[in-house]
């Protein structure tokens, strides 16, 4: 049985019950929440690491991307960035590599990493083709499948599957006038296919195929948004909702059959469209669990994309989703070292935890309110131990020393805090 199955029968797992103790939330809570469909606990059966909680009540997730590239295929820096997002305290990598030795790659990474792994398999089945010269409009449904089984085997949690780019849907986008066209590489990749082959993008017809073996290692599918908006024009454009639709008709197939999915949405929007598309999403996918990328609020910021996916990252989590895919500063630019890996995930943590503050999330005020009491007392200690980041408050505290322990080099022996609260001791 899946976990979904043994919640609808009444059984309290021990997944639920370690969801429940970390949210602070009753196991009943968490078990009628995976009963519905509107809490995931991701986890593939064959490995023993800390599930991943996503969904409607929970704190926001983040989740930090890795992965090799053509250029840079190296298995040691990778190996180092998922312990610096982890450090940063990410919920969940996804290996998103391309370059070396796939299989290997993400052998090691599995094997290292102490969160949920997620993967895109339509990128090993096409490099693959890509490599044996075939090219990769030559894949085939079985190769597809089988490579896909081979991961689950492999030990991945959750899997970005495409099944939303459908024959109808790349026809919507042909018509559509859009300037920035598909950025999704696993949607290129079927679309490539699809437009070769002239069939069906074989994740969507033989989904059933898909769920069975989502179903035989309890993997969560994590429907994938292969038509996303690249660019602010083309937000909330026809192709993105058709596609929408399309995944809200397949949570509900991967629901009847025992398996876990969620929705990944985009991308680039505009900031006063990032909650209705938060909500669009909820409405059309029976409340799944919502996994944006991002969004990024402005296309022009390069060099700074963790800020702006930041900021509309904030305004999703406050309007309803539920995991942010965090972004670097390096994104569209070149792939992210260390550096940018922690400092995205950092920027994610910020935005989700603010957005926490709006849902109502339980324990997440609480965190701020303990701050302001160490602030007014200026507990620097306490300060520092509170903050996303102790390591870098730490580090910009000693950078510049105050002559008086008591406060900051910012305002030093005028210090507002430490003045009013000498003249109110006087004053008692
Ligand atoms: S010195 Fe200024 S900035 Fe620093 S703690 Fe006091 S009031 Fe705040």
């Amino acid at each position: 049985m899946t976990i979904i199955e043994k919640a609808r029968k009444g059984i309290i797992t021990d997944q639920m019950r370690l969801v429940a103790e970390e949210e602070n939330l009753s196991p009943e809570f968490i078990r009628k929440g995976v009963a519905s469909g509107t809490i995931a606990i991701i986890r593939n059966n064959k490995r023993d690491i800390k599930p991943l909680a996503l969904g409607e009540g929970l704190r926001t997730k983040v989740n930090a991307n890795i992965g090799t590239s053509e250029d840079i295929a190296d298995i040691k820096l990778e190996l180092e960035k998922l312990e610096a997002a982890v450090d940063a305290k990410t919920d969940a990598v996804m290996d998103l590599s391309t370059g070396g030795d796939l299989r290997s790659i993400r052998e090691q990474i599995i094997k290292s990493s102490p969160v949920a792994v997620g993967t895109v398999p339509i990128y090993e089945v096409s490099v693959n083709k890509f490599r044996s010269g075939e090219g990769m409009i030559r894949m085939t449904p079985d190769e597809i499948f089988d490579t896909i089984e081979a991961q689950a085997e492999q030990g991945v949690d959750f899997m970005t599957v495409h099944c939303g780019v459908t024959l109808s849907t790349v026809e919507r986008l042909e018509q559509s006038g859009r300037i920035v066209d598909v950025v999704s590489r696993g949607g290129a990749f079927l679309i490539m296919w699809m437009y070769y082959n002239k069939k069906e993008n074989p994740l969507y017809e033989y989904f059933d195929r898909l769920l069975e073996i989502a179903h035989r290692y309890d993997i969560t599918l994590s429907l994938g948004d292969g038509l996303r908006p690249g660019g602010l024009p083309d937000a909330t454009d026809r192709p993105q909702v058709q596609e929408t639709i399309f995944l809200g008709e397949l949570v509900k197939r991967a629901r009847e059959k025992g398996v876990q999915a969620i929705v990944e949405g985009p991308g680039h929007i505009p900031i006063n469209d990032v909650a209705m598309n938060v909500k669009l999403e909820k409405k059309l996918c029976c409340n799944a669990p919502f996994y944006v990328l991002g969004p990024l609020v402005t296309d022009i910021a390069a060099g700074y994309d963790h800020i702006t996916a930041a900021i509309g990252g904030a305004i999703a989590a406050a309007a309803g989703a539920d995991f942010l895919c965090y972004v670097t500063r390096t994104e569209h630019l070149s792939l992210p070292d260390v550096d940018a890996v922690r400092e995205g995930v950092i920027a994610a943590r910020i935005a989700a935890h603010a957005g926490d503050i709006a849902k109502g999330v339980e324990g997440a005020y609480e965190q701020d309110l303990e701050m302001s009491k160490a602030r007014h007392t200026l507990d620097w200690k306490k300060m520092l131990s509170l903050a996303i980041d102790p390591k870098r408050a730490s580090e910009l505290r000693s950078a510049a020393p105050p002559s008086d322990d008591d406060v900051c080099t910012m305002c030093g022996e005028y210090c507002a805090l430490k003045k009013l609260g000498e003249i109110r001791k006087l004053k008692r």
